[in-house]
This record gives structure tokens, C-alpha cells and sequence, in this order.
């Protein structure tokens, strides 16, 4: 499916000898493509059972209903619960997290809200990992790969050992920012993700928003990523040297990277901003107005 003129959305579907599993069921509109897949799973005698849910984020949820009215059970990451049980809640807290910086206009709502579905009651919620057993040795192991989200699974098929990722890795050169809302976590991801591909000798990784790749070119992805963490947490601190509001800092991290500002980044940066507090590496001078401490006065502790 194409997102945008820039951004493709890829879906995917792993087929037993049993049952099958989406991964994610894109847009509303991606039926059509939808209904292909889980002609495919029929067609090899094993109907979609799951619907393996990496992220509550509007196009990998759409089609969950859909899939549950034909009897497939909803399997999604703790933490998302809220986020598929009230598509308000999610709008909400997707894209006006800040209304009094960036609210609602007519246009944005007109764009968004026909891209959530109804409201989705999960079947299984997973903590920190699950397996689907999809009979005759394909099993689909989930676990959890936060941070671009709070709340984030990955999906391991372990026979073939393709790994079926979402946004887990971000897109890093669409004309706004892809975004994070956990900074720590997505960091701590990222080197999870590149001990996994090598411990397990992951064949290939699927992802939704990038194309499908080998082990090696995914380990450079990774590296790539994490250098861009890298770059926007540099952004952040540039941006509060001196004390600065979040929509300025906002603005500012935009400019440097040249990127159109909208609700993902206006979330990405209160994110870093609010843990660089929680680390004590900012301070809130006023409300919403954040001063970097300067490393050098901070106390030191002997080793
Ligand atoms: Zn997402």
C-alpha cells in the first residue's frame, strides 16, 4: 500500500500447516489486500487465526475488527489495550497530545479520523513475550521491541527464521519525523534487535515501512538508526542551552533536520525533554520551558 508518494506500507502474513497469522492489518482502505492474504491462508488450508499486532498506531490496526468478524483472535502488546479499545483515545493521544500547540484543525481531522477503524477489543495481551504455534513446526514468536511506541511487539517466525518487524525501526528519511516517544527504550531496541539478528541468525527481516533485507543489511540499518537517535538527542540538548519552550524546541529540531513540523516530532521532542529531566540533565525553569545543566558543573562521583 502506498502511504504516500514517499512511504510504503507493507503487510504481511505467516501461513502453517494449520492456521495463519497477520502481521498488522494496515488502513481501513488496505482491505482489498487484506482479503488477498487471507484468501492465500485459505487457500493453503490454514485460515488466519491471529491478528499479531505489532503497534496500536492507525495502519497496522485497521482491518482488526474485520479480522475478529471472522473469527481471528487479536493478540497485541500490553500497553496498547487503551489505544485499540477507543479510537478517540488514540486520535487523541496520537495527534493532538499538545492541543494548545497543535490542535485539531478541520483539515488534519478530515484526514485522520477516516483512517481508524472502530473500537478493537484485544484478545491476548502480552507482557513480555508470546508464541503462536501455526502447527507443523511454524511458530511466531512475539516480544517486546519498545520505543517508538511505549508499547511495541516484534514477531519471530522461528522455521524459517524471518523476523517480521513494524515501526520498531524507524523510517529515518520521510519529510517529517517517523518519531519515538521512548527515547531510552528505542535506544536499548536497537542494540536488542542487533544481538538478536545474530544469535538467532535471522535469515530476513520484514518490515512495514522499509523494504525486506538480509541479516547484514539489516545490521547496518540498525547502525544507521542508532546514529540518528544520536543526531536528535544532539538537537534536543542544542535546542535547550538556554531555557526554551517545548514548541520552540520543537521548531528548532525540525529546522536542523529540515523536516516538516507535525504531531510525531512535537511528541519525539517533549519525550526527550521529559527524560532528559527524569535523568537530571535539564531542568523545567517555567512551565513547559526546559534549560539543559551544563555537564561541566554537575557534580562528579568518584568511581
Ligand atoms: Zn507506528
Amino acid at each position: 500500500v502506498a502511504l504516500t508518494p514517499e512511504i510504503a506500507l507493507a503487510l504481511h502474513v505467516v501461513v502453517g500447516e494449520e492456521r495463519s497469522a497477520l502481521v498488522d492489518s494496515g488502513l481501513p482502505i488496505s482491505r482489498p489486500l487484506i482479503d488477498q492474504l487471507l484468501a492465500h491462508a485459505d487457500e493453503r488450508g490454514a485460515p488466519v487465526r491471529y491478528a499479531a499486532t505489532t503497534h496500536a498506531h492507525h495502519d497496522h490496526i485497521g482491518n482488526h475488527r474485520y479480522l475478529q468478524s471472522r473469527g481471528g483472535l487479536v493478540v497485541a502488546a500490553e500497553g496498547s489495550r487503551w489505544w485499540l479499545a477507543d479510537p478517540d483515545v488514540n486520535l487523541r493521544e496520537f495527534a493532538f497530545h499538545h492541543p494548545h500547540i497543535l490542535g485539531p484543525t478541520d483539515e488534519l481531522l478530515a484526514e485522520l479520523r477516516p483512517t481508524f477503524d472502530g473500537p478493537i477489543d484485544a484478545d491476548v495481551l502480552v507482557g513480555s513475550s508470546v508464541v503462536l504455534d501455526l502447527g507443523g513446526g511454524v511458530e511466531l514468536e512475539g516480544f517486546r521491541v519498545d520505543g517508538h511506541l511505549p508499547s511495541e511487539l516484534a514477531w519471530f517466525e522461528r522455521s524459517t527464521r524471518v523476523l517480521v518487524l513494524g515501526d520498531a525501526v524507524t523510517g529515518i528519511d520521510w519529510p517529517f519525523f517517523h518519531g519515538h516517544l521512548a527515547p531510552d527504550a528505542f535506544r536499548h531496541t536497537l542494540r536488542e534487535l542487533a544481538v538478536f539478528v545474530r544469535e538467532r541468525d535471522v535469515a530476513v527481516v520484514a518490515m512495514s515501512h522499509y523494504a525486506a533485507r538480509g541479516q547484514d543489511d539489516f545490521l547496518r540499518l540498525l547502525t544507521e538508526v542508532a546514529a540518528y537517535l544520536d543526531r536528535v538527542d544532539h538537537a534536543v540538548r542544542d535546542a535547550i542551552r538556554r531555557p526554551s519552550t517545548l514548541e520552540s524546541a520543537w521548531r528548532s529540531v525540525c529546522t536542523a533536520f529540515g523536516k516538516e513540523p507535525e504531531f510525531r516530532s512535537l511528541g519525539m521532542v517533549a519525550a526527550h525533554l521529559d527524560e532528559l529531566v527524569a535523568r537530571g540533565e535539564a531542568e523545567l525553569t517555567a512551565p513547559e520551558t526546559y534549560h539543559l545543566i551544563s555537564t561541566t558543573t554537575k557534580t562528579e562521583h568518584p568511581q
